[in-house]
């Protein structure tokens, strides 16, 4: 499962230049959500195939009072709810009482945390490192952020640590992984009651860390599942917690751990752009995805005409989803969740041989065929199957870079159909070799 990992340090040590090189891959996502500032930034990184999430703090001045304990204390919130927490300091600067101060709340966090002494570009890295031993760190790190220097071996060394980030909660969760995601209030606590409570469930004991999403592992109808509380339901005292309780990382975390997820929205509500937002988080990762409307009760026939045309208008790009229109308090609809979720988890674990992929391939070449480029007709081969959750494709071909973008959502929409993938994004990878 997903290790988190927090920048912090001063402003202008580096951070958001090494946030960059390790999310290099994707867009980094910024959010703008109720009780978080919105200069905390949330990407996906992925060093040899090892998926991780970076969170940039946003920067810890070091001075507690003020206008910024605010974002001091979100910073050690994040500090708080990541598995490795890098420390950074600028090696050209050299030592400060900042760092001193930044170096004491780490160390009374009880968080192990690694020492990064950054900019060590044009002068020996050892030199620059030497000024910071004296605070205590037992791994020190020396990069060149803005040089791509010094990343890579790092990641490398932080490997262990973060496979065992991993292996700790991938042994205790067996099944399907559910993750219950949205905004505050729209009944996410509610709904995993209401899953748990749906039929005779087993739920086991199951340890719990403050920092963590709830996960429960329970049985129904002979199937393993765990769910992936972010709300925290068994742990949840009141309800004015509303804020507290929401966490992007905790939201990132279950999604990336999830086999399948269910974003819940209010229809009292409608669709709002937080809502978009955890949609694209969940399209990024790459997860299974089921849609619950909730609070379907008590609306009447205008009210729910007028959301399902907000749906079907806004979220037409996500067809191969299923949605569904629930309430979560009364029950009606759930038991019809699980259908979903269980073709989800087929979808996203399926596997297929490369004869059957194959064979679906000629055959949609067969019915249209790919462009013409520079005089030659682009050639596809044939197909296997790269990797699951979410399944990809690898298409193997001539010229293949020249695909244009209707001809590949043709492939897509074929293969969806002939493999009947349901609720999970299909990947494709193309290869040329001549
Ligand atoms: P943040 O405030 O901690 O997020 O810092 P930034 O990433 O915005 O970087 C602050 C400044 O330091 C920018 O002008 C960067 O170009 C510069 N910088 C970042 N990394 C390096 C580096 O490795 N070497 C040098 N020389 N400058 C760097
Ligand atoms: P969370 O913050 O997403 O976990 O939301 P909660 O499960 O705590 O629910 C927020 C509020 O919405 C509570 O007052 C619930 O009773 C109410 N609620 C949840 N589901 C439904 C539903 O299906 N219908 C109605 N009418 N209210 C609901």
């Amino acid at each position: 499962m997903t290790p988190v990992i927090a920048l912090v340090g001063r402003p202008n040590v580096g951070k958001s230049t090494l946030f960059n090189q390790m999310t290099r891959s994707r867009d980094a996502l910024v959010a703008d959500f109720p009780g978080l500032t919105r200069d905390r930034k949330y990407g996906d990184g992925d060093y040899e195939g090892r998926r991780f999430i970076v969170i940039d703090t946003g920067g810890l001045t070091g001075e507690e009072e003020g206008l910024d304990a605010e974002m001091a204390r979100q910073s050690m919130q994040a500090v708080e709810e990541a598995d490795i927490v890098l420390f950074l300091v600028d090696g050209r600067a050299g030592l400060t009482a900042g760092d001193e101060i930044i170096a004491d709340h780490l160390r009374r966090s009880g968080k192990p945390a690694h020492l990064v002494v950054n900019k060590t570009d044009g002068q020996d890295p050892e030199v620059a490192a030497a000024d910071f031993y004296g605070l205590g760190f037992d791994s020190v790190y020396m990069i060149a952020a803005a040089h791509n220097r010094g990343i890579r071996s790092m990641l490398e060394l932080l490997l262990p640590e973060m496979d065992e980030a991993e292996e700790d909660r991938a042994d205790r969760y067996p099944g399907i992984r559910i993750g219950v995601v949205g905004r505050p209030n729209v009944g996410k606590s509610t709904l995993v009651n209401r899953l748990l409570g749906e039929e005779r469930v087993v739920v086991y004991d199951m340890p719990g860390t403050t920092r963590d999403s709830v996960y429960i592992p329970y049985e129904r109808q002979g199937q393993d599942y765990t769910l992936i509380d972010t709300a925290g339901v068994r742990r949840r005292k009141n309800v004015k917690e509303v804020v507290e309780k929401f966490s992007i990382i905790k939201t990132l975390k279950a999604i990336e751990d999830a086999h399948v997820v269910i974003l819940v929205i209010d229809a009292r509500e409608g669709l709002v752009d937080q809502d978009l937002h955890l949609i694209g988080f969940v399209l990024d990762s790459g997860r299974s995805l089921v849609i619950a409307v909730n609070k379907w009760d008590g609306m009447d026939p205008e009210e729910r005409a007028s959301v399902k045309e907000q749906v079907r208008r806004r979220l037409d790009f996500l067809d191969y989803a299923d949605k569904h229109y629930i309430s979560a308090l009364h029950g009606s609809g759930v038991g019809l969740l699980y259908d979903s979720i269980q073709d989800c988890y087929e979808s996203a674990m399926a596997k297929w041989p490369t004869n059957r992929l194959t064979a679906i391939l000629q055959d949609a070449v067969a019915q249209h065929q790919p462009p013409m480029v520079h005089g030659r007709r682009i050639k596809l081969r044939f197909a296997h199957q790269g990797g699951s959750n979410p399944p990809v494709i690898v298409v193997h071909g001539n010229q293949t870079e020249a695909l244009g973008g209707d001809y590949k959502r043709y492939l897509e929409n074929t293969f969806r159909k002939v493999l009947k993938v349901k609720g999970s994004p299909i990947r494709f990878e193309f290869r040329s070799g001549e």
